[in-house]
């Protein structure tokens, strides 16, 4: 065996929460002013080079430059609606794509950030997981993909939410940190009112972050309201069954103070009946909670197919009357619809076909 050099791995400094980074700065034997700096160039100024951060020494530059990284994803593909939604297929620095979504609000530029490169979960609706999950996101990646965003449009984004690729209730510490950085005054000081964190009912998880009392919407992919109709859609039902999941939603809305909310995907035939409406509004009655409707976006390979619009507002309608908050989603950037994890899915194989192209040919 040849012998090797021991080579340590470079430290991405966008990973950082704002102490990490100060510790680590202060590990390379600069004043801590340094830290704060380069926390503003990473995470407010958005630069992705060192060399664009113009109060630090030129020493300390060329030694970020051999022994750190910055999280900048490269736009693979772009899609624009005709609504202003904007679709991005962003690929890491290990070669990796996700996707992430711009949608334009009256009240403000929202973007989706994927939390990891597939998901694990299952959800047999979902295109997302068909490949299964590759890896975790870090911190600085998911940071990465709302900067991306924002210097691509040159407009400022005010409000997240995690429904992208990737459950992240199951990349629990680095969505933590993400929420950290993005929060920071130091960074893009998006306030937590302003953030939703989506999941598929990691009961755990779910308590472990109620204990962080942040104050963020939590949505519950609920999709089902009793066991059978939602194992069949979703296996993460069989770990953490319905008599589990809603008394910790009720637990995580004591503790935080926060009310949840809940999506419910409406697939035709399966889940869009009065009788399911009714058996829905007594599974959650009485927790305050809100339940956003939408139609499923069919993806390949799945039976599912959604249901019409009347039916969705009379499914909508019942569950008002029935005391429940519930509104039916608006389809934002329809024409280019493709369900999450589509676009990325498209790619994989369009890669994986003209690999096997070229393959043919040599
Ligand atoms: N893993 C998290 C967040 C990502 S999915 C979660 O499960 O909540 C974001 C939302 O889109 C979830 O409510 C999910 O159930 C839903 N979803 C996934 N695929 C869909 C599809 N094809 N049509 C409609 N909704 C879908």
């Amino acid at each position: 065996m040849t012998p090797t050099t021991q080579q340590t791995r470079p430290v991405c400094l966008s990973d950082l929460t704002q102490d990490r980074l100060a510790e680590y700065i202060a590990s390379l034997g600069q004043p801590a002013f340094r830290a704060k700096q380069i926390y503003k160039w990473l995470h407010q100024k958005l630069v992705t080079d060192f060399s664009a951060m113009t109060d630090q020494p030129k020493a300390l530059i060329e030694q970020l430059q051999q022994t750190c990284t910055i999280a900048s994803p490269s736009i693979r593909r772009k899609q624009c609606s005709k609504d202003g939604t904007v679709k991005y297929l962003l690929q890491l620095a290990d070669g990796n794509c996700i996707e992430t979504v711009l949608m334009r609000y009256h009240y403000g530029n929202s973007v989706c950030v994927s939390t990891q490169v597939g998901c694990a979960m299952g959800c047999r609706f979902c295109a997302s997981t068909q490949a299964g999950r590759v890896r975790d996101l870090t911190a600085g990646e998911i940071a990465s993909e709302i900067y991306t965003v924002q210097r691509d449009t040159g407009e400022r984004v005010s409000h997240i939410v995690l429904m992208g690729i990737g459950e992240p209730l199951h990349n629990f510490n680095n969505v933590m940190d993400f929420l950290e950085i993005i929060s920071s005054p130091g960074g893009l000081n998006i306030g937590m009112r302003n953030i939703s964190l989506s999941t598929c009912g990691l009961v755990p998880k779910i308590d472990e972050l109620a204990k962080r009392k942040l104050q963020l919407t939590l949505s519950i992919s609920l999709h089902a309201p009793n066991n059978k109709m939602r194992s069949s859609m979703m296996p993460v039902n069989d770990a953490y069954p319905l008599e589990q999941l809603i008394p910790a939603c009720r637990r995580y809305q004591q503790a935080t103070g926060r009310r949840i909310s809940f999506e419910y995907s409406m697939v035709r035939g399966v889940n869009d009946s009065p009788e399911t409406a009714r058996e829905l509004a007594h599974l959650i009655r009485g927790m305050g909670a809100h339940v956003n409707l939408i139609p499923i976006n069919p993806v390949d390979g799945s039976p599912y197919s959604a249901t019409d619009d009347r039916n969705i507002r009379r499914f909508r309608d019942l569950l008002e009357q029935l005391g429940v908050n519930a509104t039916v989603r608006r389809r934002l950037g329809a024409d280019i619809s493709a369900a999450c994890g589509q676009l990325r899915r498209e790619d994989a194989s369009q890669a994986a076909k003209s690999a096997m192209e070229r393959n043919q040919t040599t």
